[in-house]
């Protein structure tokens, strides 16, 4: 079996950027699994993944604009400090989730003056280049129920009908219930 769309497919990953540092990596936890075909992951990865099989190993650079997209500096706004109210002091480094003119984006706190709070609305690896280190551990069909969802359900997920859940769905671990 291979990868391609409409399977769900089990990967480990070290994610290291221009100067070869560590971002990200599945090394000591469980590996990622994801639905291909369904633009769950990054273009360029999913791309690069396409076709390949249980056990091959690879490694691919992917430029930003297939990453993360460019950094947009339109992005990086002040706003007035007295709109953050209720959440207690609002600190550098935080981030939260605004409406903004291309839907719901995570925004990151990146200076806090007198009256006014700096944000940035670009993805934290926005920019880079990014290398990513991957080894195919499982490949298997998705379930009716992940794709109609467009995801897939992970081994700690009994999907959105388990009992853990009760009616509100999953609790969450897959996203859409
Ligand atoms: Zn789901």
């Amino acid at each position: 079996m291979n990868v391609t769309k409409n399977r769900v497919v089990s990967i480990d990953y070290t994610l290291t950027d221009e100067h070869n540092n560590i971002v990200d990596s599945t090394s000591g936890s469980e590996s990622f699994d994801y639905l291909h075909g369904f633009e769950n992951i990054i273009p360029g990865l999913e791309r690069a993944l396409e076709g390949k099989k249980q056990g091959d190993h690879f490694s691919v650079t992917i430029p930003a604009a297939d990453a993360y997209g460019e950094r947009d500096e339109k992005l990086i706004v002040d706003v007035p400090l007295d709109r953050f109210q209720g959440d207690g002091p609002v600190k550098e480094g935080m981030q939260f989730h605004a409406q903004t003119a291309e839907g719901v984006r995570v925004v990151t706190v990146t200076r806090v003056a007198d009256q006014t709070v700096t944000i940035d609305g670009n993805h934290l690896l926005a920019g880079l280049e990014l290398t990513f280190d991957v080894t195919v551990n499982a490949i298997r069909e998705a379930t009716a129920e992940e794709l109609e969802h467009g995801h897939g359900h992970d081994h700690s997920c009994g999907g959105c009908d388990s009992g853990s859940a009760g009616s509100e769905g999953c609790g969450g671990c897959c996203g859409n219930c």
